[in-house]
């Protein structure tokens, strides 16, 4: 076995304990958690020793990229998440690839995506992306828009919306970072409280390397880690 790959089986009983701990901490459990190896850094054979690892949630922030890899990994037992921007001419190649789009983050791109969805017989699982923390060089919906977003949501029939996705502002500050996970999971319960009951909002995708156990106490039901899996490792 390389030595790489004794580093990475490491690095991810590391983050996993530490899932398992932060789940523990919030009196909840560490299986509640999906971890998402973001493996945009990486080249797909280091992918595919995730997924043999037992890592079968992947996320890519680039539909190419994503295409690429999913190619490559096409014999794998792989789930890809998507956490970066889709382009609306790119939506009708990545959908089939997809158990999870995370960055649902304008209404256009969600009605592209039910249009998509047509005639697949399928509804595509999406995540709404916030921007909870107002900066201008971030995606998604912004907090006061949801309520009345909400409706138009529910009016696309091939979209399951299972919950919301946020990036925390200051990566390095966990304060901050904190105050970032606690705005979208008290969003996600104020807009749970007006929903119809056929709408889940259940999963909180939030967290990071930096980020991640915070994420897990205040509630996170995925957490997207990427460098922190790759720590020591030199291909
Ligand atoms: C890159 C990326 C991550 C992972 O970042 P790390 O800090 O390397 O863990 C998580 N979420 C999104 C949206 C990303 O683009």
């Amino acid at each position: 076995m390389a030595e790489w790959t004794r580093q990475l089986a490491e690095n991810l009983r590391t983050v996993r304990s530490r899932i398992d701990a932060a789940a523990r901490r919030a009196g909840r459990r560490g299986t509640d958690v999906t971890l998402v190896a973001v493996t945009k850094y990486v080249p797909a054979e280091l992918a595919a020793a995730l997924v043999a690892e037992g890592c079968l949630d992947l996320g890519e922030s680039r539909p190419q990229e994503l295409w690429h890899k999913a190619q490559a990994l096409s014999d794998t037992p792989v789930r890809w998440h998507l956490i970066g921007p889709l382009q609306r001419n790119k939506v009708r190649r990545t959908l089939p690839l997809l158990s999870l789009i995370h960055s649902g983050d304008s209404l256009r791109l969600l009605e592209e995506i039910d249009r998509h969805a047509m005639g697949t017989g399928q509804r595509i699982p999406v995540l709404l992306e916030v921007n909870v923390s107002g900066d201008q060089t971030k995606h998604g919906f912004r907090p006061d828009e949801l309520r009345d977003l909400l409706p138009v949501v529910l009016g696309f029939p091939r979209l399951r919306i299972r919950g919301m996705m946020a990036m925390a502002c200051r990566a390095g500050d966990l304060e901050a970072a904190r105050h970032d996970f606690r705005t979208l999971r008290q969003l996600r319960d104020d807009l749970a409280a007006v929903a119809p009951r056929e709408l889940s909002l259940a999963e909180l995708s939030m967290g990071m390397s930096s980020d991640y156990e915070v994420a897990v106490e205040e509630g996170a039901t995925i957490v997207r880690v990427g460098s922190a899996l790759y720590e020591g490792i030199q291909l």
